[in-house]
């Protein structure tokens, strides 16, 4: 893979993108059951790239927390394949596109309880579940991985952060908020359980899934936390996994990590990733550098339109696919 950063260099040219691709007006929706998603302005736009050589690039709301949503997906199963019992998640859910909508009920119906990825609700589920069998709380296992990948470990105050709330967080606030109106999410835990397909009680699955998903990162912390799927396994602070098992995980953002708009991405943008309902989306350049782009209007499919635009143009113009 070739790269052609020719001019601006990447720091200009994210400055260029923010100034191209910041929404101007709220066009795009925010979704109905994450009650906290919708209070965030919808002008809010960061982009950060952290390369396999140690240097992190940003602009705009790069180091604005947000919602991780289902980008939390990655790392849970980043998570799950480290503890040597891949086999045994492998047999629970598959790894082919959906074709439908990331909360469908019906195709987990239809596919007696086997998910069809672990990067839709039913498959991430079962990823919780298989977690769940080792610790008891996957979620605040989840936030360490996180702040350990991110570089984030250590006193408040460190690592650059402003002295005060200690960016990773799981927002307890937002989780139980989303849990209020999370039927669906319970309905496929349910349907899970019917089958055969979920050891845990489904009440106390998705209660950890949906802290998953609400833990709150920046822009920044989140491509340095993504670095060890572009760079064989080896995370900002050690070895991750191994470098197959991370060839596999960009593989299967590249075919199911965008929801049912997966081939339109593939087509836009040309690289591995996934997307969450808060607007982040993290990609991936293998051998080169984690990215990841924020701002919270999505599309019909539920990817953040903007940042999408943006990926596009960028990896037109530094020339970055796997293609
Ligand atoms: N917590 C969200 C849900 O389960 C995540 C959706 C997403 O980001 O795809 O509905």
């Amino acid at each position: 893979m070739s790269t052609t950063l020719s001019a601006p260099p990447l720091a200009l040219l994210l400055e260029d993108i923010v100034r191209r691709h910041r929404p101007q007006q709220g066009v795009g929706g925010v979704p109905t059951n994450i009650p906290f998603l919708a209070t965030v302005p919808f002008d809010r736009f960061g982009i950060a790239v952290a390369t396999t050589s140690g240097e992190v690039f940003s602009s705009g709301d790069a180091g604005v927390p947000f919602s991780i949503q289902s980008i939390s997906k990655v790392f849970t199963l980043a998570m799950a394949l480290q503890g040597g019992r891949s086999s045994s998640l492998w047999s629970r859910v598959l790894r082919e596109p959906s074709g439908t909508s990331f909360n469908s009920l019906v195709q987990l119906e239809a596919e007696k309880g086997i998910p069809r990825n672990p990067f839709i609700n039913a498959g991430a589920l079962v990823v919780t579940d298989h977690l769940l069998e080792e610790t008891p709380d996957a979620a605040s296992q989840l936030l360490r991985f996180l702040t350990e990948q991110a570089g984030q470990a250590g006193p408040a105050g460190s690592q650059g952060q402003a002295p005060g709330r200690r960016v990773p967080f799981i927002d307890e606030a937002a989780a139980a908020g989303e849990l209020d109106s999370s039927s669906r999410n319970l309905a496929l835990a349910h349907f899970l359980k019917d089958f055969g397909n979920l050891t845990q009680p489904a009440a106390a699955v998705v209660e950890n899934y949906v802290r998953q998903c609400s833990i709150m990162m920046t822009c920044v912390q989140l491509a340095k936390a993504g670095l060890f799927l572009a760079n064989n396994g080896e995370g900002i602070s050690g070895s991750v996994l191994s470098p197959s098992e991370a060839k596999r995980i960009g593989s299967i953002m590249l075919t199911c990590g965008m929801y049912d708009a997966a081939g339109e991405f593939a087509y836009r943008v040309g690289l591995p990733g996934k997307s969450g309902v808060g607007g982040g989306i993290l990609v991936i350049v293998p051998g080169q550098c984690a990215i990841c782009v924020w701002s919270p209007r999505l599309d019909a499919k539920g990817n953040s339109l903007a940042g999408t635009a943006a990926l596009a143009e960028l990896s037109d113009r530094t020339g970055w696919s796997v293609f």
